[in-house]
């Protein structure tokens, strides 16, 4: 439902909290973010309000990492309870992701990766989406390819964000009917479902089409044909209202 992501010069998951906040007025059922911080990713969930997430963090050191992912979920698939909540991980906790839409093909993919020996955490159509990427980077293949090759398989709608260990302070992120924007900052960047997530902190903003894939740090973003990952040149537009 909300999606927010964060690369930049500040500790991520206030901006991430504050970014979900803004995206409240959609509703959602519950919360969730993930970071990589000492070379280990972090994820953090909670059924219900965001003041029930910020409790599960209180206390604990998340103040160092400077890029990460959030998100407020609306259940389709799987009840509204902690274990199905976003972002979710592989396996090996290589990768996270957060993901709005609904993926039409997941029971035959995950009855796939089943098969494999994939075991899954949750009742989500979204989990899918973290045991197939990561099946391409077991491969040894570069996350872009890895994301590119994932999103060949998916049916349905998607924006989605991919935080992973194999390039840490980087995200990806894709769209296919759900809407998906960047926020283009100094020293920082922002990947939000809408742009009151971000619209504090920079108005200047890259609308993304379907088919399109991302690449953000804090010093630059690429955009690129999901499918092909030939770069496309975009428009970096102003926003003038409040
Ligand atoms: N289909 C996903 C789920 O049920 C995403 C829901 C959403 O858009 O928040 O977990």
């Amino acid at each position: 439902c909300g999606i927010i992501g964060y690369c930049g010069h500040r500790p991520a998951v206030p901006v991430i909290l504050e970014g979900l906040r803004r995206l409240e007025y959609r509703g959602y059922d519950s919360a969730g973010v993930a970071f990589v911080q000492q070379d280990a990713l972090h994820v953090e969930r909670a059924a219900g309000k965001l003041c029930n997430l910020e409790k599960r963090l209180e206390g604990q050191n998340v103040f160092q990492a400077t890029s990460g992912i959030g998100h407020t979920r609306w259940a389709t698939h799987g009840l509204p309870i902690e274990k199905n909540a976003h972002p979710h991980t592989d396996t090996a906790r290589r990768l996270a992701v957060i993901h709005n839409g609904i993926i039409e093909n997941f029971q035959e993919l995950k009855n796939g990766l089943q098969a494999c020996g994939c075991v899954f955490a949750s009742d989500t159509d979204t989990e899918v989406l973290a045991h197939l990427l990561a099946s391409f980077l077991d491969q040894g293949l570069p996350v872009a390819k890895a994301l590119s090759l994932t999103l060949c398989r998916v049916e349905g709608t998607y924006a989605l964000v991919v935080v992973s260990l194999d390039e840490p302070g980087v995200l990806y992120a894709a769209r296919k009917s759900s809407p998906l924007v960047l926020g283009v900052g100094v020293g920082e960047n922002f990947l939000a479902s809408d742009i009151p997530a971000f619209l504090t902190y920079t108005r200047d903003v890259v609308f993304l089409e379907d088919g399109e894939m991302v690449r953000i740090d804090a010093s630059s973003f690429a955009v690129m044909d999901a499918a092909t990952l030939a770069p496309i040149t975009k428009d970096v537009k102003r926003i003038t209202w409040d």
